[in-house]
């Protein structure tokens, strides 16, 4: 049998570099005041629909969506309809989060903020760096429209990057506007557009109709080339958007933050305004993107919610091992293993067992021989796992009381009596 196209396997190397990814993310999150949260894997398909909107490329072409055994008869009589009756495997996490808010009243005592870790799920062309199941690191906050909480959550996400070591990771912001400046934007905007249209994709001439802004987003080289003096939003916001943008650059300036202002970093949803970010990285394939935010102030009411502001971002894991990776982050860690045990008879083992667990309550790595191999290849396998000793028990030992620990660097050995191990390798 063969995974699904588009999953991975993770093996214990692997799974260590993301577990090392999650647990800075967890406690620089933590740091900020952002509480982690759990929800569900899949949720109605309606939710995503609306929450991450009908009309981009995850909802139109990449979802998973799910039908159980017990609708396939209907869905086969054509008595069911997937896209409207069904559940989705999430393909990003907001939509759930802002749902879970909403059904659990959360937003009586705001602001909240939440951090979460979250595999996600999008039907698309697998490459290095794109996945079908992908795992995002992502922080929201609620209840705030102050420009202070747009520099908060980027100060968090400039936090991380450095905390986890990353070096060439590049901040790019920009401002979409609000209701008030927008329509003025989309005026002009389509006004560029509409004469290169017919040579533009055919998603794109769908975006012109549905939402322009979105073109700004096309990844076919053609169209960039095509749009690539379009009018930019910056040069359209209203005044408070304005003084809201001055204030978060101003602000990540005299932070030290570096970002760069670029006019392509769209959020092209209706319910997106104001602040909108990336994070790239170069050199890791065709999708340069490690992660994407903004601020959507009217998401929550979308759901159900009363009209509560909110800002976030997720990030990819997926891209920033590889990024880490492509830095030599994760080269010299090799890991360093302590102990391993090794009786000569399995009736022996009784005896080592309790300072083999008094060992491993004392944060030492310890293992023990499970399978009744020769000495040989029990120091074979110990040596080729980085163990620095190995703890033998024969009869003599048993008899005794004592066992043999081995140095496997300096290939030198002693007999240590067993109510001294534990000191003993202590001090060693
Ligand atoms: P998005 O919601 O599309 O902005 O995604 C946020 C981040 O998730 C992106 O910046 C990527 O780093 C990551 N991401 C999105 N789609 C995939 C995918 N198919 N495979 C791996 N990572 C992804």
């Amino acid at each position: 049998m063969k995974k699904v196209k588009g999953t991975r396997d993770f093996l214990p190397e692997l799974a260590n570099k993301f577990k090392y990814l999650e647990d800075v993310f967890l406690e620089v999150a933590s740091s900020f005041g952002f509480e982690n949260i759990r929800v569900p894997t899949f949720e109605k398909t309606s939710l995503f629909a609306r929450g991450v909107g009908d009309t981009t490329d995850i909802v139109k072409k990449e979802m998973f969506q799910v039908i159980s055994s017990a609708n396939m008869d209907k869905y086969c009589r054509g008595e069911y309809s997937v896209s409207k009756d069904g559940i989705t495997l999430r393909p990003e996490g907001t939509a759930g989060v802002v749902r879970m808010l909403v059904e659990n009243k959360e937003y009586v005592n705001l602001p909240k903020k939440y951090s979460y870790i979250i595999n996600a799920f999008r039907n698309e062309r697998p490459q290095a760096g794109r996945y079908r199941e992908f795992t995002q690191l992502g922080a929201e906050l609620f209840g705030s429209s102050e420009p202070i909480s747009d520099v908060y959550i980027i100060m968090l996400l400039d936090e991380y990057f450095k905390k986890l070591g990353l070096k060439n990771y590049k901040i790019k912001i920009n401002s979409i506007g609000c209701k008030t400046c927008r329509p003025k934007y989309y005026e002009e905007l389509k006004k560029y557009v509409e004469p290169k249209l017919d040579k533009m994709c055919s998603d794109c001439n769908e975006r012109f109709k549905n939402n322009p802004l979105r073109i700004l987003d096309c990844k076919v080289d053609n169209d960039i080339k095509l749009i690539s003096g379009h009018p930019v939003s910056v040069d359209y916001l209203c005044e408070s958007c304005a003084s809201k943008f001055n204030f978060v650059k101003d602000n990540l300036e005299k932070l030290n933050i570096k970002f760069e202002v670029d006019a392509s970093i769209v959020r092209g949803l209706d319910y997106y305004c104001e602040t909108a970010f990336e994070v790239h990285f170069e050199n890791i394939g065709a999708k340069s993107a490690i992660g994407g935010g903004g601020r959507y102030n009217d998401l929550v009411e979308l759901i159900g919610g009363p009209d509560v502001p909110a800002i976030g971002f997720a990030l990819g894991a997926d891209r920033i091992v590889m990024a880490l990776e492509s830095e030599g982050f994760f080269d010299y860690k090799e890991e360093e293993k302590d102990v391993y045990f090794y009786s000569f008879d399995e009736k022996f083992a009784y005896k080592i067992l309790p300072a083999f667990n008094e060992l491993r309550e004392s944060g030492f790595k310890v293992e023990m021989e499970l399978n009744s191999r020769s000495l040989k290849s029990a120091l074979k396998y110990a040596n080729k796992n980085n163990f620095k000793y190995v703890v033998l028990i024969g009869e003599d030992e048993y008899q005794n009381n004592s066992v043999i620990v081995k140095n496997m660097k300096e290939s030198d050995q002693k007999e240590v009596k067993l109510e001294n191990i534990v000191e003993v390798m202590k001090n060693e």
